[in-house]
């Protein structure tokens, strides 16, 4: 079972055009340009929303109706410039994710629960981060596939989370309006409903092949998606060439031991990370700063690998080799490179592989849990 994050920033152009200028909180405002022109509504607060507003509307109907809001052209430097912000603080908790648009992020969170506590109180965390660290609310959605996490992203808003957890993606879905469904815009909602259908049960009550019947593919989908099924692996760009992940200390650190601790947390989440995309790593660099600056990388290439024991040691080796002086370290990183995609390559495991990495993964739990040195490698002598 896999669980991926959405979140979804709440009227994101309305929150920066808000940090921008106060006076526009608590006001209808308009994103979308001259109120007599021929634009449409790119953002409206949800304050403008209670007029009727929405985005996309054309926005002499938005003036029509709402004639005392604020319009505005909009700062879209800004908005990248929060966007990309925004990408930069939640890579520290996944270095992979999809960004699906400027405001919405899939994150693959499978398997993390060890490594960040239940996934309510973690995606609780990522909405005080947002609002603490750049004044942004966001809403979450939690759940078994990228369908299910959108839905429920968009379920509470603003400032929600929704967790929908494994195996109650149907009951969930069942009594939601069929346009909450991705992919089913005017067009189609007008088809569906002149058919009685209006809720995501009306779908799933009907048979498959009345839908791949009348709407080809697109009605396959629906189905597919009416039922709870949805993409389970995240697209991230393609230019992603490496995953990186690095931690500053609040105090610089001189032990060896404790370096080795914080490298194996690293180290852990990388692996996850790895594992979660179905992809092999064959090239590891560690980053080591000093207290005055002086920046290490070494990086080793190594057989193409997922496993966290082998990226720990592999790295540990890098930090022995790096940490030469006798100055304080601020700064602890590593990057993986050189990947290839795992999921062809499933038959290349035979059973003992497979059992190694069971143990692997219960290993790297303990030693989350405990420290690294609470469970060790022994050698059998026969
Ligand atoms: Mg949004």
């Amino acid at each position: 079972m896999r669980t991926i994050f959405h979140l979804d920033m709440d009227a994101f152009f309305i929150s920066v055009e808000r940090i921008l200028n106060p006076k526009l909180e608590f006001k209808p405002v308009i994103v979308g340009g001259d109120p007599h022109g021929r634009g449409v509504v790119a953002a409206c607060s949800y304050e403008a929303r209670k007029y009727g507003l929405h985005s996309g509307m054309p926005i002499r109907t938005a003036f029509k109706l709402c004639p005392k809001g604020i319009y505005l052209h909009g700062h879209y430097d800004e908005y990248n410039r929060y966007s990309h912000a925004a990408k930069t603080i939640l890579s520290g908790y996944a270095p992979i994710l999809e960004q699906a648009s400027v405001d919405e992020f899939y994150i693959d969170f499978t398997g993390c629960e060890h490594l960040y506590g239940e996934y309510p109180t973690l995606a609780l965390k990522l909405q005080k981060e947002m609002i603490n660290k750049l004044f942004l609310p966001c809403s979450i959605g939690i759940g078994s596939n990228k369908t299910i996490a959108k839905i429920a992203s968009d379920y509470k808003k603003p400032n929600g989370i929704t967790y929908v957890p494994p195996g109650k993606e149907k009951q969930f879905l069942a009594s939601l309006p069929i346009q909450v469904i991705p992919g089913v815009g005017k067009v189609m909602l007008k088809k569906l409903n002149e058919k009685g259908i209006y809720i995501i049960s009306d779908i799933t009550n009907m048979p498959k092949d009345f839908f791949s019947t009348v709407y080809g593919k697109s009605g396959n989908d629906l189905w597919e998606k009416a039922n709870g099924n949805g993409a389970e692996y995240l697209t991230p760009s393609r230019e992603q060439k490496s995953i990186s992940h690095e931690t500053t200390f609040l105090e610089d650190v001189n032990s060896l031991h404790n370096l080795e601790e914080t490298l194996f947390g690293l180290c852990a989440k990388i692996a996850q990370s790895l594992k979660n995309m179905n992809w092999y790593a064959s090239n590891i660099a560690l980053k080591l700063r000093y207290s005055d600056f002086q920046t290490i990388i070494k990086s080793k290439s190594i057989r193409m690998t997922d496993d966290p024991l082998i990226i720990f040691n592999t790295s540990a080796g890098l930090l022995k080799n790096s940490y030469t002086r006798r100055v304080p370290i601020r700064l602890i990183g590593i990057k993986l490179t050189k990947f290839i995609i795992a999921a062809e390559q499933q038959f290349l495991f035979d059973d003992i592989q497979i059992r190694r990495g069971k143990a692997l993964d219960a290993i790297n739990l303990i030693r989350l849990k405990y420290g690294y040195k609470s469970i060790q490698f022994g050698i059998i002598k026969a």
